[in-house]
């Protein structure tokens, strides 16, 4: 196992547990995916059809808060310590992404990784007298290998850049990379916020953004990464002399990892724009994968970051000291079967 990465299997609940393909076992760490029979509920042939895959933790019909604590909440504090992170949830589309980073409904208990990672957060830096911090949030959409800033037309100072566009699918941004080996994206908004209730609301104006600007371009897509990115400042109170340290934790909410994009209903899309989002998104995902996997390969001294803009972007916050979560979200239908497997694979490879 490599040590900075940890990757977890949340499973969705369904209404019916009869329904369920998956029994979820655990047994010393180790996982077993039961395969049953989807409608007599049997145990299939162990031998034939059942695989066993190991991950850090499995969270099987698991609430919103013990997700966070499980997954998240040692990132926190790492990227608190100076060091950055990334937090990705991956899953074909309905397996429970959106619901994991963002949260269900309005109510409290159901707040997803994000909106409790501020909460948490801005708790964390009013415990801390002896360091000022600076928070900055960004928000952003990797489609199609474009990266389009989701708060470029949000009401929040600018600081500086150039006036917003009209829409956030307006023009597309460029990664570069400093003499450090940090990783920026040019012209994309991070405003500074100083409240929880400050970052909570540009999260919520990101969301609606991106849901404005789809209904422009005539189309609503899941199949879209979407990156929204804390970044710390800490300034010590007590040493003048004492260096700023700078960190940063990614949050993504990664483009459903489905094979068959003519499958799933998108609307507004034709076959050849389903085509090209698929092949965009199956390439990016499968660069991520090599990119874990290079990460944790000694012998490896090249890792292609530059592969797309996804790894591109991750370049300063994948390996080394920075610390890794992956959520893998399954669907347990039984018609979601083989694509489980795919996402149980690409969670046991990237491990
Ligand atoms: P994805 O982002 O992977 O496409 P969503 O997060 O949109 O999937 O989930 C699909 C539907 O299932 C949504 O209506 C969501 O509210 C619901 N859902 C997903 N996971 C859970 C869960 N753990 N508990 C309750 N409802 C869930
Ligand atoms: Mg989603």
């Amino acid at each position: 196992m490599k040590e900075n990465i940890r990757v977890y299997i949340r499973t969705r609940p369904t209404a019916n547990f009869a329904e369920d393909t998956y029994v979820l076992d655990e047994n010393k760490g180790a996982i077993e995916v039961h395969v049953r029979d989807a409608g007599k509920g049997q145990v299939v042939n162990h031998q034939q059809s059942s695989h066993s895959f190991r991950f850090t933790k499995i969270l099987h019909n698991s609430a919103q808060d013990v997700v966070y604590s499980t997954c998240c909440h040692d990132l926190l504090t790492s990227t608190l310590k100076g060091y950055n992170g990334t937090l990705m949830v991956y899953g074909q589309t309905g397996a429970g992404k959106t619901y994991t980073m963002y949260g269900g409904s309005d109510s409290f208990q159901y707040r997803g990784i994000i909106p409790r990672v501020l909460t948490e957060l801005f708790k964390e830096i009013d415990a801390r007298t002896d360091t000022q911090f600076v928070v900055r949030v960004s928000s952003m959409e990797i489609y199609n290998e474009g990266l389009y800033d989701l708060l470029s037309t949000a009401t929040v100072p600018d600081d500086g850049l150039p006036p917003s566009s009209e829409s956030v699918y307006g023009e597309a941004l460029n990664i570069v990379e400093d003499t450090q080996g940090s990783v920026f994206v040019r012209n994309l908004r991070r405003p500074r916020v100083n409240t929880e209730e400050d970052a909570l609301n540009l999260l919520f104006e990101s969301q609606s953004n991106r849901t404005t600007a789809m209904k422009q371009a005539g189309h609503m897509s899941s199949r879209s990464h979407v990156v929204f990115t804390v970044f710390l400042e800490q300034h010590s109170r007590i040493d003048a002399t004492a260096g700023v340290i700078t960190s940063k934790l990614h949050l993504i909410d990664l483009a459903g990892s489905e094979r068959d994009p003519l499958g799933k209903a998108t609307s507004g899309l034709s076959p050849q724009q389903l085509q090209k989002e698929a092949q965009s998104i199956n390439r990016s995902l499968t660069f991520l994968e090599q990119v874990i996997v290079a990460l944790g390969d000694k012998k490896r001294d090249h890792i292609p970051f530059r592969s797309c803009k996804l790894t591109s972007l991750l370049k300063d916050t994948l390996g080394g000291n920075c610390r890794t979560a992956l959520i893998c979200n399954i669907h347990p239908l039984a018609e979601n079967r083989s694509e489980s497997i795919c996402t149980l694979r690409f969670g046991e490879r990237v491990m």
